[in-house]
């Protein structure tokens, strides 16, 4: 098979059959197709898209691209992935404290990509803390703590981990079937049972849309349900950042807030619903009470405990948990003020996001090196009253040329008017189930 012919032929809008995409997929993954061509391949897709049958087949030629977790006898297996969003640090949370409420948490979690953060890099701003774990290591830590989180390895759907770096810098991650395969290859090779998706929409998403968020949930839904998953998946607001804090080490003090009971309240509410989903779908507990039962966990001190305890498991200096006054800061803090009196309008997750990158938070380049320590603190977000003066943002930079570089472009990101905005968009839009497929 000739894989310029392929290319052409996707990028003509025609099919490929199960052999011609399997074999393209497989001589990628062997060396035999360049990265160029899968680059020029990935963009046809953007524009093109995928039949329901192709999308199958990457889905599964992913997975078995390496071999599938078995997380062993215990608690249900359940995880929760996101589809990517300026300041989400739910996975953070959410992992502690499921296993707190005696569910078992084997995440496999993804660095930033474009504008977006990563799990894995802010877990990386922990000193210590290892995100490349052997399997056995990564089950035993499961067992032990109820949950781990590492980064893709070359075990799991390792040809996931090279296309996500490709898309990463070549304009190609906003695709429903490239979204759906990446997340679903990936939470089906954990050998997890239950799935719960987190799909953003807005100018902070992939998905600027509500109406492409509710489709790649439906997509993604159908996906993991045919492969043998329980998934459902919530569709949430991503115009302004989730929370106040947006970088590594920023959001990872944020995340410590959320486990200690504190926190803002979107990152808090979002990890409750994601939770109670997978309460409901894998222990069957009817959603209001695993809500209470999570936040009552959030409150008591316990789901800190348990995480300060799984990254102590991971390498981790746990003290930073307990005290995150230890983790390193950017050298360079500049406030910025409002001009005058009014109310918070809007702050534009993407402009924040691609700013974040250019502070260093993010990579512009495959394997480029990042900054745990830069990035930005909210003073206010979206519908909150502020007087001339009151601080607005604290940009976190390794300069004081990277932060004065960056401040047009976050002076232009929070807009104060002084009219107060009609309504702020509820942060979760819909649930969608199986049934809604
Ligand atoms: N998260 C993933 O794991 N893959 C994507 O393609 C986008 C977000």
């Amino acid at each position: 098979m000739l894989a310029p012919e392929l290319i052409a032929r996707k990028r003509d809008g025609g099919e490929l059959s199960t052999e011609e995409l399997d074999w393209f997929l497989c001589a990628f993954a062997d060396g035999e197709v360049a990265d160029f061509q899968m680059s020029a391949f990935l963009m046809a897709v953007v524009l093109r898209g995928m039949s329901p049958a192709e999308l199958s087949v990457m889905t599964r030629t992913i997975v078995e691209s390496g071999t599938r977790f078995d997380p062993g006898s215990g608690p249900p297996a359940v995880d929760k992935h996101s589809t990517g969003g300026v300041g989400d640090k739910v996975s953070l949370v959410l992992a502690p404290l499921l296993a707190e409420a005696g569910l078992r948490v084997p995440m496999m979690a993804g660095r930033g990509l474009s504008h977006t953060g990563g799990t894995v890099d802010k877990l990386e701003s922990i000193p210590g803390f290892r995100t490349d774990l052997p399997i056995d290591e990564f089950r035993a830590i499961v067992r032990e703590t109820g949950f781990a989180i590492i980064a893709q390895t070359p075990d799991i759907a390792p040809l996931d981990g090279r296309l996500y770096a490709l898309r990463d810098v070549s304009g190609t991650v906003p695709s429903i079937p490239l979204i759906a395969s990446s997340i679903v290859s990936k939470k089906l090779a954990e050998g997890i049972e239950s799935l719960v998706l987190d799909v953003k929409y807005g100018s902070g998403a992939f998905m600027s849309s509500a109406d492409d968020a509710l489709e790649l949930a439906r997509t993604m839904v159908r996906l993991a349900t045919e492969e043998g998953l329980c998934a459902s998946a919530i569709v949430t607001a991503m115009d302004a950042p989730l929370g106040r804090m947006i970088g590594n080490a920023l959001e990872l003090r944020e995340a410590v807030d959320c486990l200690q009971g504190g926190g803002p309240d979107d990152v808090r509410q979002l990890t409750l619903e994601l939770g109670a989903e997978l309460l409901r779908m894998s222990a069957d507990e009817a959603p209001d009470s695993a809500r209470s039962r999570l936040a009552s966990i959030l409150d008591s001190g316990a789901a800190v405990e348990r995480f300060a305890l799984g990254v102590a498991r991971q390498g981790g200096d746990p003290r930073v948990i307990e005290d995150p006054d230890r983790l390193r800061v950017a050298p360079v803090q500049h406030l910025l003020t409002a001009e005058r009196d009014g109310t918070v309008a809007a702050v534009d997750a993407r402009a924040l996001g691609v700013a974040a990158v250019e502070l260093g938070a993010g990579r512009r380049r495959l394997g480029e090196p990042i900054d745990h320590t830069v990035g930005f603190e909210l003073h206010h977000g979206p519908g909150d009253p502020v007087a001339a003066d009151d601080p607005l943002i604290t940009v976190h930079a390794a300069s004081h040329e990277a932060a004065d570089r960056i401040l047009p472009t976050v002076e232009s990101a929070i807009e104060v008017t002084s009219e107060a905005p009609a309504a702020l968009p509820q942060l979760i839009l819909a649930r969608v189930t199986p049934e809604d497929c």
